[in-house]
């Protein structure tokens, strides 16, 4: 009888069906045992307590590709397509369909995405660093309103309402202080800075009652940039100027779904610059 094979996140990526009675050292999947662990686990892969199949000796095909360095060809979620590239370095969205990468520059993509994913099965994947080996393991949705992504390390469940609500809770927050400070630890300057920009903590408090939950983790992550953010709330002193100075025209509205507003976009691969 011949083994059970399942949809791994790998085998939405690479589409090989790579079939056998070996299993895959890092995803679990049925293999052939044509690719040795020895040859393709680098002695400097760190995660060995979270692969799916650590007795193996084996790694299946589709593996061997999502941990490309020179992957042939890839396709970003604008369109654009990019050669020989480090799949680790990227988000993915997955379907047996297409594969989707994304950067920094496409986080209104992944946002959106994730509020409204594509038909299941379906794999969304969010490198953080760009420097781990992450989409082996990442989770395979079967249902679009309640599914988990894999956010670097972190496994996420999401419910899509609440995610919306968190990221509408975040943003002005985010406008006064930051991505990367509406989820740190938060300090006097933190409640000072707030003060100041909105003239009451307000915001701060209905914020400090989800900050800590995995899912708002993900808001932060997939919210605007602080600088979009500013545009739909502005600092308390900014708005009285601009009231008094009828010359002074609103800052240049930005289009959050292109991404145009990254400065980096060419150049920067990896998807964490939270600024
Ligand atoms: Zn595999």
């Amino acid at each position: 009888m011949g083994l059970t094979n399942y949809i791994t996140a790998s085998s939405l990526f690479g589409g090989f069906s790579d079939e056998g009675d070996k299993r895959c050292y890092y995803c679990g999947a049925c293999c052939s045992g044509n690719f040795t662990a020895k040859k393709y686990v680098k002695p400097t892969f760190t995660n060995r307590d979270i692969v799916k199949f650590p007795s193996s000796q084996f790694v299946c095909k589709n593996c061997v590709d999502s941990m490309e360095s020179k992957y042939p060809k890839i396709k970003l979620a604008d369109g654009e397509e990019r050669e020989n590239q480090r799949v680790r370095q990227y988000c993915w969205v997955l379907t047996k369909d297409e594969k989707i990468a994304a950067t920094k520059a496409h986080i209104s993509f992944l946002r959106d995405t994730i509020l409204n994913p594509p038909e299941p099965p379906f794999v969304i994947c969010l490198a953080d660093s760009g420097q781990k080996q992450i989409l082996f393991r990442a989770p395979v949705a079967m249902d679009r309103d309640v599914f988990d992504v894999i956010l670097e390390d972190d496994y996420i469940s999401v419910d899509r309402e609440e995610l919306k609500q968190l990221l509408d809770l975040c943003k002005p927050l985010v406008a006064a202080i930051g991505k990367v400070a509406i989820i740190s630890d938060f300090t006097m300057s933190t409640y000072i800075k707030v003060e100041e920009y909105f003239g009451s903590l307000d915001y701060l408090e209905k914020w400090e009652k989800h900050k800590n939950k995995p899912l708002a983790k993900l808001a932060a992550w997939l919210s605007v940039n602080q600088k979009e953010a500013q545009v739909e709330y502005q600092n308390i002193k900014r708005k009285k100027i601009q009231t008094k100075n009828s010359r002074v025209s609103r800052p240049k509205e930005t289009d959050s779904r292109n991404g145009s507003q990254c400065d980096d976009v060419g150049s920067g691969q990896l998807c964490f610059d939270l600024a």
